[in-house]
Parts: C-alpha cells; sequence; structure tokens
C-alpha cells in the first residue's frame, strides 16, 4: 500500500487474548482479568459521574487521580502520572527516550507487546533469554541500550525479582530501566522505592487486574518529575475520560476492598497450584494472578484444546519457549475446582 510506511504494513501486530462472544459460558482463564467486580465504591463514583458532567471536558491532568496514587505510596503528585492504561505508559516511555535506530530490551520470555512498540517507533530490539529458574542469560555487566524493560512478576513465568536484584540491574543500565509492575499486588513485594534510590527507574502499574478494572482502561506510573513531565508532552491530553477519573480515585480509595480480593486470588492460586502439582504438572512459583504450569508430558496444545472442547479457556503460546505448558489465570475458587477436575480427566 503506497500511502503506508514500509515498516509499519510490514509489521504483524498484537494480538491480544482470545474474548469469546459468550464469555457467560466459559471459564475464561486466558487473559489475567479479576474474577470479582471492582469495588462497590468505583460502581457508585461511575454512575454519579454519567450526569450532565459528561458534556465538558475531563480533568487534562487527573489531577486527583495523581493525588491518591501520591497518597497511597507516599511520593510526591510530581512523581505520579495516569494513563489510559498502563499499555500507554509503555508506549510513551518508548516515544520520550527511544529515537529511531535506537534500543529497546527485555527478557523472553516476557511481555510481547513490548515488541510491537518498539516496531512503530522504529527502534531495535534485543532479548535477553529467562530461564525457568529464574536466571537472566546474556545480560552485558553495562547495557548500554535506551530502555530495558523488566516484567516483575515476570508474565508469563510469575516469577518475581527481589528489591537487590532489581537494583543492581538498574546499576547495569545505561538508559531507563521500566520496572512493569501489572501484577505485584498479587506479589507481596514490589520496586517501588527504587524511584527514589536510582535515578533511571520507572515503574509502571495497571488497575486492569488487582482492581478489576481492565474494561476502563487505567494504568499510572511512578517515575522522576523530568520523566513525568516528558511524558505529559507527549500523552492524549485528555488521555483519561471524566468516568475512569472518578474510577481511578474510588479504586485507590477503597483499599479495604482492594486487599481482600487480592488475598483471596492468591489463596486461591496456592490452593490451585497445590492441585496441579499433585496432578503432577511442574508449577512455576507465581508472583501474579496466574501460574505457569506444565503436564507431564509437556505438550500445552493438547491440554489447551482439551479445556477448551470442555469450554474452559486457557492460554497457550505457540512460542517454543512456552509451548510445554499454560498460563492459566486465577479465577474464584469454584472456576479452579472445576478446572482443575477438568484437568484430572484430561490427564
Ligand atoms: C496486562 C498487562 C499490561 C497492560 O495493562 P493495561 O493497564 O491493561 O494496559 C502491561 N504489562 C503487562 C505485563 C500486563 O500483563
Amino acid at each position: 500500500m503506497e500511502y503506508l510506511r514500509d515498516d509499519i504494513a510490514g509489521m504483524a501486530g498484537y494480538v491480544p487474548g482470545f474474548q469469546p462472544e459468550n464469555p457467560d459460558q466459559w471459564i475464561k482463564l486466558n487473559t489475567n482479568e479479576n474474577p470479582y467486580p471492582p469495588s462497590p465504591a468505583v460502581l457508585a463514583a461511575i454512575r454519579e459521574a454519567t450526569g450532565s458532567d459528561l458534556r465538558t471536558y475531563p480533568d487534562a491532568a487527573c489531577q486527583a487521580g495523581r493525588v491518591a496514587a501520591a497518597n497511597l505510596f507516599g511520593y510526591p503528585v510530581e512523581w505520579t502520572i495516569m494513563a489510559n492504561g498502563s499499555d500507554e505508559l509503555l508506549n510513551n516511555l518508548i516515544r520520550a527516550c527511544v529515537a529511531e535506530g535506537e534500543e529497546v530490551a527485555y527478557l523472553h520470555p516476557s511481555y510481547s507487546y513490548y515488541a510491537t512498540l518498539a516496531e512503530v517507533q522504529g527502534a531495535k530490539i534485543r532479548t535477553f533469554p529467562l530461564t525457568e529458574e529464574g536466571e537472566i542469560l546474556d545480560f552485558p555487566e553495562r547495557y548500554e541500550g535506551r530502555l530495558f524493560f523488566l516484567t516483575s512478576p515476570n508474565a508469563p513465568l510469575g516469577l518475581n525479582w527481589s528489591l537487590d536484584e532489581v537494583a543492581a540491574l538498574a546499576d547495569r543500565c545505561s538508559g531507563l530501566l521500566v520496572v512493569d509492575e501489572a501484577y505485584a499486588d498479587f506479589a507481596g513485594q514490589n520496586c517501588l522505592e527504587l524511584v527514589r534510590q536510582k535515578p533511571n527507574v520507572v515503574i509502571t502499574r495497571t488497575l486492569s487486574k488487582s482492581y478489576s478494572l481492565a474494561g476502563m482502561r487505567l494504568g499510572f506510573a511512578i517515575a522522576r518529575p523530568e520523566i513525568v513531565a516528558a511524558l505529559d508532552k507527549i500523552r492524549d491530553h485528555y488521555n483519561l475520560d471524566r468516568l475512569a477519573q472518578v474510577a481511578l480515585v474510588a479504586a485507590l480509595e477503597d483499599q479495604a476492598y482492594f486487599q481482600e480480593c487480592v488475598a483471596r486470588i492468591c489463596a486461591t492460586r496456592e490452593r490451585f497450584a497445590a492441585g496441579l502439582t499433585d496432578l503432577g504438572y511442574k508449577v512455576l512459583p507465581s508472583g501474579g494472578n496466574y501460574l505457569f504450569a506444565s503436564p507431564p508430558d509437556r505438550n500445552g496444545k493438547r491440554v489447551y484444546d482439551a479445556l477448551f472442547s470442555r469450554q474452559i479457556l486457557v492460554r497457550y503460546f505457540s512460542d517454543p519457549a512456552l509451548a510445554h505448558g499454560l498460563r492459566i489465570s486465577i479465577g474464584t475458587d469454584e472456576e479452579m475446582t472445576r478446572t482443575l477436575s477438568a484437568m484430572a480427566e484430561v490427564g
């Protein structure tokens, strides 16, 4: 197509997890959504905001959201920025820091959307292998690329890095170290304090998983004010609509509901892991709301197909590094009990 950039015309594009037409007829464990509804306070805030306010533009800065995040995490407001999903931040961090032809790196396996974002920017891509034991291979003593994404906990494997390990990585990066903490709320640990300690660390978070708000598209970052200012320059100025803004504040302020939900999912995760281990599966330790598990015959596709035919949807990756297993999101206790029985039947 003569009107398109050659690289855009030639690129494959990201393929999001499958969303079935009648989700109620499935046990849907393929996109790490939260099985519980968002806080009732969130729904009330959205209902209240659906009045005549929608006629006027939202607050371009999303100041109330920044204040809520600043209060919650103990950072000054200027160190926070809100986004239309954390994907927006990942994109804008590349746009702000990586020029065409410069390099972006991330681990393989991790979140494959980084590749799409880097490609659109015309950036070079480098990956470092990650073993199932959590070892990062071939990472140079000093990494000179412009930006390194560390997904922590790792998706899809679930592995965590300690604060000291991430701090050591930050010291080895010449460019920015973006710690994508999409799942950190389920890990019982995080790297938030590194933003203060290391000039090159940025943390991104999402409300899609731990706050049950994937449908609202809400994320945020904690970063140094100079980085926040750059991200503010290049984002869509009205990136969060009015409903998203009130939902964000209500969600962050209802910590009691949030903590109960997260604790329930972590307890279900541990029960499900034990059940899978009893079935002979190899289950990696997970700090996320999902498990990566391999059947004894290391044939992920076989189990995926068998579960699919029973209306249970999990995530299979044809990538040779992942094809031996499945990533299974943690649903309710009942959903996981039914999934486990189906897996026992399937063998
Ligand atoms: C889900 C996910 C995101 C995207 O979060 P949104 O806020 O929904 O855009 C980012 N990184 C990882 C690793 C994820 O799994």
